[in-house]
């Protein structure tokens, strides 16, 4: 299976924000972001002549990174978004943001998306009460996901839900920090997705 390998700070300092891909250690001092905000190596403080095919670029390399998905798929992802009714850009972060490992993220139960990840393919998560080892899966309205009963009080899953104690969780999720449970209440809307991409940059960028 092809994975990306390039160190997560790398990536936030390339798109020059935080990308939170390493759990904690986003949150403190220790953060890359805060120390050098600009990209890595020899020319990363330069001045980069920012033509409009390198904005487009950026934004799609955001959103790629940011949920951790490879080229192909964020491209066949692209390319069910624009087959669906409504704003093709939308419809694209719509179905990254409804992955379940997004959703375990968003809903505490996960310290990263990438953690996220882990869990399902190691078996600690179900799906409407079947194990899941499918960190892409889609979620629709009225799934269930939970961790499975062997893995609730794991010391991973306890420092994901200390993490995400007081936090306020997205509306579109029901989420039970005690019962280790999310349930998926409505789609999401755009105004519901937080991430700082810009996607009608990158419906520009693919549809050339
Ligand atoms: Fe990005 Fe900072 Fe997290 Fe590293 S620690 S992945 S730079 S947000």
């Amino acid at each position: 299976m092809a994975r990306d390998t390039q160190p997560s700070c790398k990536k936030c300092r390339r798109e020059r924000v935080k990308l939170f891909l390493k759990g904690e250690r986003c949150e403190t001092d220790k953060c890359a972001m805060e120390r050098r905000p600009y990209p890595s190596g020899e020319h990363g403080r330069g001045r980069v002549k920012e033509t409009e095919y390198l904005l487009q670029l950026r934004e799609k390399q955001k959103a790629k990174r940011t949920y951790g998905v490879l080229e192909r798929q964020f491209r066949n992802y692209y390319k069910i978004a624009a087959r669906q009714k409504g704003i093709t850009g939308e419809n694209l972060l719509r179905i990254l943001e409804t992955r379940v490992d997004n959703v375990l993220y968003r809903g505490g139960l996960a310290t990263s998306r990438n953690d996220a990840r882990q869990m399902v393919r190691h078996g600690h998560i179900l799906l409407n009460g079947r194990k899941l080892n499918i960190p892409s899966a889609r979620l629709k309205e009225g799934d269930v996901v939970e961790v499975s009963p062997k893995s609730r009080d794991s010391a991973r899953v306890m420092n994901a839900v200390k993490l995400a104690e007081g936090r306020n969780f997205p509306s579109w999720l029901k989420v039970d920090l005690d019962k280790r449970r999310i349930e998926v209440v409505a789609m999401p809307k755009r105004e519901e997705i937080d991430i700082p991409v810009k996607e009608s940059l990158i419906v520009e960028l693919y549809s050339k």
